[in-house]
């Protein structure tokens, strides 16, 4: 028996494992003692890995190219070199007749950074477009913005140690049990070891997570920052905002600071459905001087149409009361995805650029072209994921690459990205499975590698960098994404006329050199990995970024010395403003409905949904109501309701709960038309997007109900 160290392909919690494999076959996996994320603990999805390479499994992979001619006939196998060289043919023929930007990539946070950075390369340096964007922006797009509007860069100042070392921890918007079990379990035993921890939940449902806090703050949908400027009311009256910390280390806060006098906690628990006195209470368990703070959040803050001041809100608790920058203190985004983190290190999305630079800045421009040697980026601005599909839709992209991604059933409106895909003149995906929501729609369908069968880097929430490895041979034909991405680089330049810029672009042999590559780009920066590599992360393990040259170990936390990545080193305080949610319920549509991950279940199932253990704990979707409403519709639990608003319907079992409000409605968001009556969940979601981050308010739209 062999043994390979690797990292899980789920969450951003980033646990390391060890494949016990054969080089043929995969047996088993377990939890890598360790690797910092997770000490040797794996939750169900993790623990049960080797299934999803399991020999049941291999029918329902990717194994050779397969093309069709015409949109109405079957696809056909056919060897690599003529697969790409079609590819290529089209793509060249689009950018010829309507210009670069008639064509797009995107591409997902389950790429590895080796993955990212060739693609991101290909369509900038080689393409020449900026069309190139990730399924992180569902994902942690406005944590990026709120980072930025704060803090002056996209750097998560925090680490996992910071939860043994916190005195109060808030969770916002993240059912943490379920969506990041591992970072859930070292939260519990900092409870059980520190009897005078407080947890606060905010959130409008009674998770487990919430079920579990000290003081669960059940908001409604959209009034997040409401709650945050009506806590810092109170840190101000109570004198617990560090006004030293606010006048050595920060700016804009007068502005701040007259906002949210106005928003007193009666006024907030009018907006926020809350009791006034548990917003004090909050507010005190987070401000008590001499005490750490840290705050934990993920959609429910992102994916709102003001999700970046959602995220800055909450920034500025910390840093109105000088929580930031020591132990057990800070904001900590949690990341979705395995590898959103590392592929905005690759820059691999419309508003960014390598080390992360961005696409707005000309000298950022001009740096990553001096790095790439070509004469210059394109500087128009590319298109984020919603837009891009919009622009789909439109016929202005004519050409489609997605890789590692199931947009029909993962975008916002889901029916309209699907008539987009379906009138789209040639689309090439690139995925490990054979049906998908979105493969019905490629002209070319490519076989790539999966987990354990690929080699890279990816980077977790709390800025570490693990190895991925390979333990066996991908099945068939299917190849590394970065391979796939430059052997077509390579057949464009042919087609393009630039065979030569081509050859020098992509010279890569194997993921190492990508990898050596993209740490270039990053020295000098915020996340500086200069002295890393494969070697060193062989010999010492996963390292926290930055990392450069002559460092000895990484960084656990930023900004200690109080200095911000700003031009004068200051940390900005911004005023959020107070919106709601983008689709308010109304007569026609009374219902809110919330989404959100199952415990075991991965993003559109495309993996997870092939073992059948993981459906013990939730074998089908059933949409949660709270009894009474269920009573008013006439309800039983198993009884078929059909959710609609004017963007599509879906049909799921109604179940009871009491861990929803009156007149809010949740159901997973995994399950997509190809397993369910109608459209599936995002069938109905809004992709009405925060015009900072562009990430689409999935999390909420107002709905009708119709028992059946
Ligand atoms: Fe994988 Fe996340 Fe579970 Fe860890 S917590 S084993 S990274 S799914």
């Amino acid at each position: 028996m062999n043994e390979t160290k690797s990292t899980c392909p789920y969450c951003g919690t980033g646990c390391g494992l060890i494949i016990e494999h054969d080089g043929q076959r995969i047996f088993n996996v377990r939890g890598d003692p360790d690797h910092p994320a997770n000490h040797g603990r794996l939750c169900t999805k993790g623990a049960t890995l080797h299934l999803t390479v399991a020999p049941e499994t291999a029918g329902l992979r990717t194994t050779l190219p397969q093309l069709r001619t015409g949109k109405n006939t079957a696809r056909q196998t056919m060897a690599w070199p003529a697969a790409l060289d079609h590819a290529a043919q089209r793509f060249a023929e689009v950018i010829r007749d309507h210009g670069a930007d008639a064509v797009a990539f995107y591409i997902s946070g389950q790429l590895l950074t080796e993955d990212y950075y060739v693609f991101n390369k290909l369509a900038r340096g080689l393409v020449g477009t900026n069309n190139i964007d990730s399924n992180s922006r569902l994902c942690m797009s406005s944590a990026v913005m709120g980072y930025k509007l704060t803090l002056g860069a996209d750097s998560v100042p925090c680490a996992y140690e910071d939860i043994d070392a916190a005195d109060c921890l808030l969770i916002a918007g993240a059912n943490t049990a379920y969506a990041h079990p591992i970072v859930f379990r070292r939260i519990e035993d900092a409870r059980a070891a520190r009897a005078g921890l407080k947890l606060i939940v905010v959130d409008p449902r009674r998770t487990d997570t919430a079920a579990a806090a000290d003081l669960h703050l059940a908001l409604q949908p959209g009034s997040d920052i409401a709650l945050y400027q009506a806590m810092l009311h109170v840190l101000l009256q109570e004198k617990l905002v560090d006004r030293d910390y606010i006048h050595q280390h920060t700016e804009g806060f007068v502005a701040l600071e007259a906002a949210a006098r106005e928003m007193s906690p009666a006024v907030a628990a009018g907006i926020c459905g809350l009791k006034a006195s548990d917003i004090v209470t909050a507010a005190r368990w987070f401000g008590a001087a001499d005490s750490a703070s840290l705050s934990l959040w993920c959609q429910g803050l992102n994916q709102s149409a003001t999700g970046s001041h959602n995220s800055a809100a909450l920034i500025q608790l910390h840093l109105a009361t000088g929580k930031i920058g020591r132990p057990g203190c800070g904001p900590f985004s949690l990341t979705g995805q395995p590898n959103a983190m590392g592929g905005r290190e690759a820059g691999a999305m419309a508003t960014l650029l390598p080390g992360h630079r961005d696409l707005a800045d000309a000298d950022d421009r001009a740096e990553v072209a001096r790095l790439w040697d070509i004469d210059a980026l394109p500087d128009k601005p590319g298109l984020s994921a919603v837009e891009l599909f919009d622009a789909l839709g439109r016929g202005e992209i004519k050409a489609l690459w997605i890789a590692g991604t199931n947009p029909a059933q993962s975008l916002p409106d889901s029916q309209r990205v699907q008539q987009a895909l379906a009138a789209c003149e040639f689309v090439v995906v690139q995925d490990i499975y054979q049906d998908t929501e979105t493969t019905p729609y490629a002209d070319l369908l490519l076989p790539a590698a999966g987990w354990g069968e690929k080699e890279g880097t990816v980077t977790n929430s709390e800025r570490c960098i693990s190895r991925v490895r390979a333990a066996l041979p991908p099945p068939g034909q299917a190849l590394p994404d970065w391979r796939i991405a430059a052997d077509f680089a390579l057949a464009l330049g042919r087609y393009l006329g630039r065979e030569e810029q081509a050859q020098r672009l992509f010279p890569y042999t194997c993921a190492e050199e990508v990898f050596n590559e993209h740490r270039e780009t990053t020295r000098g920066r915020d996340l500086d990995i200069g002295g890393l590599s494969y070697g060193l992360l062989e010999q010492r393990g996963p390292q926290q970024w930055p990392f450069p040259v002559g460092a000895t170990s990484g960084q656990v936390r930023l900004y200690g010395d109080g200095r911000f990545p700003t031009p004068n080193g200051r940390a900005r305080f911004i005023v959020p403003v107070v919106e709601g949610v983008a689709e308010a319920p109304d007569a026609r549509h009374p219902y809110q409905l919330n989404t959100g991950r199952l415990r075991d279940q991965w993003h559109g199932m495309s993996r997870t949904g092939n073992v059948p253990r993981l459906f013990s704990h939730a074998p089908e979707p059933q949409l949660d109501m709270h009894p009474d409403d269920m009573a008013r519709h006439g309800l039983k639990n198993q009884d078929l309701v059909r959710v609609a608003n004017p963007r599509g319907s879906f049909v799921a079992k109604a179940r009871a709960s009491e861990a929803m409000a009156p007149g809010q409605v949740f159901m997973p968001m995994h399950w997509g038309g190809r397993f369910m009556a109608g459209a599936g969940v995002n069938g109905v979601t809004l992709p009405r997007f925060d015009p900072l981050s562009r990430q689409p308010e999935l999390k909420h739209c107002a709905v009708t109900l119709e028992k059946l």
